[in-house]
């Protein structure tokens, strides 16, 4: 029986094949029937054919296009930047505002942050505010050198009175910012125009607290009441050591810099003053200098008590007190030969 009904299913399906290519022959392609979809061109087409309903689902594929369209926006490059203002504004509840507001901050940032590399970079003469004053001015140190060995040269304590050694100081910088060959390798020098800048600005001697910052140190002979030019001035050397701002900050930056020598300018006496651990240092500079050279303790106008070179004496550095010879000359080529003086002298005794 299957073998007989077997060129039965043969003629069939051959004359449904025959059907088939008669429907080709008529012009019913493929392509025909997936535009019929639209309803614009299934008028033109033969109505009622079958085979439109299972052409749909390929029409349907072009509209997945527009998921893709959603994808160029990218909504995640925009919320990248909102990590950053998040520290500080993250406080906003509204998210929808946060989103168009922040990526302009984020801009700023990684601008600014670009030329603070470059600014460290350019590191060799710097300035520094090592301090404020009572008034809020600022107290710099220009550093010229990279030594182990660290020199300070320190110019205006008593205001606008000395102004020149405020002068002779910026000089120094600016001459040794033309000249670094002439600090040693194994030297750094920091210049510190003054340590009396509201002084400067008033005109006066003392600071804004009507304090000597030059009797405020905490040596062993330090007093409130203080010698002066004119005399014995009560609470001058201020109501207790180092209760200015000014003498701290110097303070602090001969112990934090390990200062091996330091020069504290003055006038009018013309001459180097010496204490008692620094008496060859400053016989080094007095001779290099030519100013005359005083033992500790002699030849001062005045007692002098509480003052920063013998401060720094005290506690194991090199200091001396210099004298202008008056403010008619910043005498720099004197003090030239002296501060050159003092660097070879660190590294010849170090
Ligand atoms: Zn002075």
């Amino acid at each position: 029986m299957q073998r007989r009904a077997a060129p039965i299913w043969i003629a069939v399906s051959l004359l449904i094949l025959a059907g088939c290519a008669a429907n080709l022959a008529s012009g019913q392609t493929a392509a025909t029937t997936i535009a019929a979809s639209s309803p614009a061109l299934q008028t033109a087409t033969t109505a009622g054919q079958a085979p439109a309903t299972p052409l749909i689902p390929p029409t349907k594929l072009p509209t997945p296009t527009i998921a893709p369209v959603q994808w160029p926006p990218t909504v995640t490059p925009t919320e990248r930047p909102l990590p950053p203002p998040t520290s500080t504004a993250s406080p906003l509840p509204t998210p929808s505002a946060a989103p168009t507001v922040s990526p302009a901050p984020t801009l700023a940032p990684t601008a600014t942050q670009r030329p603070s590399p470059t600014v460290a970079v350019a590191a060799s003469p710097r300035t520094t505010t090592i301090g404020q004053s009572v008034q809020g001015r600022p107290i710099t140190a220009t550093t010229i050198g990279n030594g182990p060995l660290a020199v300070a040269f320190v110019g205006d304590t008593h205001g606008g009175p000395e102004r020149e050694t405020d002068l002779l100081v910026q000089m120094a910088i600016t001459y040794y910012r033309e000249h670094p060959a002439e600090i040693p390798s194994a030297v750094t020098a920091y210049f510190i125009p003054t340590l009396n800048p509201d002084g400067l600005a008033a005109g006066t001697r003392f600071n804004a607290d009507a304090v000597d910052l030059n009797r405020n140190w905490q040596t062993r002979d330090w007093d409130t009441n203080a010698g002066e030019p004119n005399g014995l001035d009560k609470g001058a050397g201020g109501p207790r050591p180092f209760s200015e701002p000014e003498s701290r900050a110097m303070r602090d930056f001969l112990v934090t810099h390990h200062v091996a020598a330091s020069i504290f300018y003055h006038l009018p006496w013309g001459g180097v003053y010496s204490e008692p651990n620094s008496v060859p240092f400053a016989q080094a500079v007095a001779q290099a200098s030519g100013y005359p050279f005083h033992l500790p303790g002699k030849d001062t106008p005045y007692a002098m008590t509480g003052t920063a070179h013998r401060w720094a004496d005290e506690h194991g550095q090199l200091s001396l007190l210099l004298e202008l010879h008056g403010s008619a000359s910043i005498e720099w080529d004197t003090n030239h030969s002296g501060m050159n003086a003092t660097m070879r002298y660190v590294v010849i005794h170090h």
